[in-house]
């Protein structure tokens, strides 16, 4: 694959990590040679942010228009309309995020070009290869998509890393926009900050996290202590927010917070997809499960497969005894 395109994600004037993700699975692909495209479509104000996407890719279309600055399907759909032919390119890559997840359908219905949604990896093996989880990631799937001049994927976030990615001297291509159509059908009100609540999980570094293995309300002291012991913050799984054991801003996953501590303990999690996409990249995984085979184990730098019950008040004891607080100098 020569010439692969990702279309650079960026929200209240910040590049989403997604973007870095995926700009390095480009290069990968590509290899020496090849060539990586951003495609960014926003408002001229915001070409400032453009310094952070040009050193890592071959070239930049940047589509600038007044009426982008914030993300609106209908008229980013209009603007892309406007590139999408002058793109020469096999690939282009989009985030699986709440953005991707609107945009990315859009396109693939508008130019009928194979779309896959979702991919944790893809490969050139003869024609493209995607791969996705099934069954809560149980399963893993490769789908070939149809040979066809473009093709498009969304990339799970933080399925490729978004460090260390490769410097280039990349051009920039600036495309003064002037979308037009009747948009009103859907148009960008206002953006809301989700609710931080009483403990702000993602700026914890160390969390305990706490699954439907916890069983009850009552047991999640027990993980507090662990927390209060390690100087972090309790979380958890959707169940255990849905169950309203824990509050919604204390969940981890796709549908809750995303975090990156320097610990973070599972304990009683199974480790499901949606969850694991939110703290796969902590510095540190320890997981507590009863169940040897439970997917957690999968990301886990270390795994205690037991009892949580057991293994939790001697963990917390034994971390008060290295601090030195004993048993009852908390
Ligand atoms: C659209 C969508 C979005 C979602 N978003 C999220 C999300 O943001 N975050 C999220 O977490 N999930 C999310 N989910 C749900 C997700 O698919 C899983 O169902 C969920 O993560 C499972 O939570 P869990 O690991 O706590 O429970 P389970 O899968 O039931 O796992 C409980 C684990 O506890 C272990 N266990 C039980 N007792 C003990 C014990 N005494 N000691 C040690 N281990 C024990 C078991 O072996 C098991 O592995 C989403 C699902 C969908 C469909």
């Amino acid at each position: 694959m020569e010439k692969i395109a990702v279309w650079v994600e960026h929200r209240q004037n910040e590049i989403r990590d997604i973007t870095f993700e995926m700009l390095g699975k480009a290069h990968q692909l590509v290899g020496d040679g090849g060539q990586v495209i951003a495609l960014f479509l926003g408002d001229p104000s915001q070409k400032g942010l453009l310094d952070k996407i040009t050193p890592h890719a071959h070239r930049t279309v940047a589509y600038l228009d007044s009426n982008l600055k914030d993300f609106e399907p209908l008229r980013y759909q209009a603007a892309f309309a406007d590139i999408f032919e002058k793109v020469d390119c096999q690939l282009i890559l989009m985030g699986q995020t709440a953005f991707g997840m609107d945009f990315a359908p859009a396109v693939a219905a508008r130019w009928e070009i194979p779309f896959t949604t979702d991919i944790v990896d893809v490969e050139v093996d003869g024609g493209l290869i995607a791969v996705r989880q099934m069954y809560s990631g149980k399963v893993s799937a490769k789908v070939s998509l149809k040979e066809a001049d473009k093709m498009l994927c969304t990339v799970r976030a933080g399925a490729f890393p978004a460090e260390d990615l490769p410097t280039v001297s990349g051009e920039v291509q600036e495309i003064t926009g002037a979308v037009e159509g009747d948009f009103s059908a859907r148009a960008f009100v206002e953006y809301l900050e989700a609710a931080v609540g009483d403990v702000d999980i993602t700026q914890a570094d160390v969390i305990v996290s706490v699954g439907r293995g916890i069983k009850d309300a009552d047991n999640i002291p027990v993980a507090q202590e662990l927390a209060d012991a390690l100087g972090g913050v309790v979380a958890c799984s959707r169940p255990v927010a849905d169950k309203k054991w824990l509050p919604k801003e204390r969940q981890v996953g796709t549908s809750g917070k995303t975090v990156k501590p320097k610990v973070y303990i599972a304990l009683g999690i199974s480790g499901a997809f949606q969850h694991q996409a939110g703290m796969k990249n902590a510095g540190t995984i320890i997981a507590v499960n009863k169940d040897p085979k439970a997917p957690i184990f999968g990301i886990a730098h270390y795994g205690i497969v037991d009892d949580l019950f057991k293994v939790v008040p001697a963990l917390t004891e034994k971390v008060k005894e290295l601090r030195g607080w004993g048993n009852s100098d908390k």
